[in-house]
């Protein structure tokens, strides 16, 4: 069996590289602090962050990247394998792409909306012009989407729409709400809601901060008063949200920053190798050899489910267990390398990003706190194990 790439892709995968070191400002390295696997580091939902996150975007747009795995009709070029390298060397240089927008919004439109929703939209995601956020959770709904409280009621050709969401990711540095609103409260639950796109600025919409562990404005809880929806704006049918949602979410756990493993792993091995503890190099230590391959074994693993995802994308085939399994494995892993850089680093590894003695900027530090967010967001880590237990081992569910 080949596993290697096209002469096209690694060409390919050249290009992105060059691209990256030549538009990222030569301090974005320092600043940007992020974590693999993690939901509350990354630098495209941070206020300072986002005229550098906007320009890039654009840039990316002029490359016709955002959109690499669409249809070519589209604008796109067709190759899920494509996508999956341009992700795999940004997120390398944890440069701020990769947004809800191209990733999850997109596809899913391009899988299931009308096509006005793709002449409207697609054009804008593909420029980097429209950003998403996931209006999802709500204070007394998470894994259970079908709990959701917040109403969107007929009226006419638009709804209008009350309620609260939370966790909101990104919700005030983008443009546009992705939102699961309940419109049919006799209906089965799983029958009740719909996928709609909200403008951000429309009038009725609030917008609150929520500041999380590592000290960034990353989450919002957000209020809908009397919000007035296009109907056009709904994505596939009417009631059919709930089935739309898992779509989408599946796209979700399959859009990693899997290159942003690979890089921790390099810097933690070049710090073993520069460092001397105790008369001897860190890279000498038997715990710490231990600690180093065992994670170089796990992403090379990851990195098998990674690529299978893009390979069968590429067939036609839908990767929905895989796309469980691989967010299960990433978010864990992204967890596991956090405790490994503490353990290499030793106390050094809990200094703030302001210390001057803080290896990488303080990033290992942040990245511990950060790592916990991964096995949460996106669907928890049990969530993830019951899809795979039941989609994939056919297991009975849980009563
Ligand atoms: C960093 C981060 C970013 C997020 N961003 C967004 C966002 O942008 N938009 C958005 O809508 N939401 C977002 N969320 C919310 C996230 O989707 C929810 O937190 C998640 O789905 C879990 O829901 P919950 O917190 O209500 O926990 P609950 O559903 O109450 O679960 C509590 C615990 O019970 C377990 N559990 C629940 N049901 C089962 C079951 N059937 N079987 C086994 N165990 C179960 C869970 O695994 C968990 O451990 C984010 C969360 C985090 C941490």
């Amino acid at each position: 069996m080949d596993f290697g790439f096209t002469q096209e892709e690694l060409d390919f995968r050249k290009e992105v590289e060059d691209f990256v070191k030549g538009e990222l400002p030569l301090d974005w390295d320092d600043r940007a602090v992020c974590w693999p696997g993690s939901y509350g580091t990354m630098p495209q939902m941070e206020l300072e962050f986002q005229a550098v996150t906007r320009d890039f975007n654009r840039k990316l747009g002029e490359k016709g990247w955002h959109g690499l795995g669409w249809p070519k009709e589209y604008g796109g070029q067709n190759s899920a394998m494509k996508a999956a390298i341009a992700g795999d060397v940004l997120s390398y240089y944890r440069a701020p792409a990769g947004g809800v927008a191209a990733t999850i919004s997109a596809p899913t439109i391009l899988l299931v909306g009308s096509e006005a929703l793709k002449r409207e939209f697609l054009p804008k995601i593909a420029g980097g012009e429209a950003g998403f956020w996931l209006a999802y959770s709500e204070p007394n709904a998470g894994s259970d989407l079908a709990s959701i409280k917040t109403r969107a009621v007929d009226d006419g050709d638009h709804f209008i729409i009350n309620g609260q969401k939370i966790w909101s990711s990104g919700a005030h540095v983008t443009e546009y709400a992705w939102a699961i609103v309940k419109t049919d409260s006799d209906a089965p639950r799983h029958k009740s809601a719909t996928l709609i796109i909200i403008p951000n600025d429309t009038p009725g919409v609030t917008i609150k901060p929520i500041i999380n562990i590592c000290g960034n404005h990353s989450f919002n809880e957000v209020f809908f008063d009397d919000v007035r929806v296009p109907k056009k704006n709904v994505v596939g049918e009417v009631n059919a949200g709930f089935y739309n949602v898992m779509l989408a979410l599946q796209f979700e756990r399959l859009a990693i920053g899997s290159g942003a493993f690979k890089r921790v792993l390099d810097e933690l091995i070049q710090f073993a190798n520069e460092t001397v503890r105790n008369g001897r190099p860190l890279s000498e230590n038997p715990q710490v050899r231990r600690k180093l391959t065992t994670m170089a074994i796990e992403i090379e693993v990851f990195y098998s489910f990674y690529w299978q995802s893009a390979w069968m994308q590429d067939r036609g085939q839908v990767p929905e267990l895989e796309a469980s399994a691989l967010k299960l494995f990433f978010t864990e892993l992204g967890v596991k390398l956090a405790n490994t850089a503490v353990d290499v680093l030793g106390p050094y590894g809990l200094l703030d990003k302001g210390s001057n003695w803080a290896p990488f900027g303080g990033r290992v530090g942040m990245g511990y706190l950060d790592s916990i967010s991964g096995p949460i967001g996106a669907g928890t880590s049990e969530i993830q194990k019951n899809i795979i237990a039941t989609r994939g081992l056919g297991l009975p569910r849980e009563r």
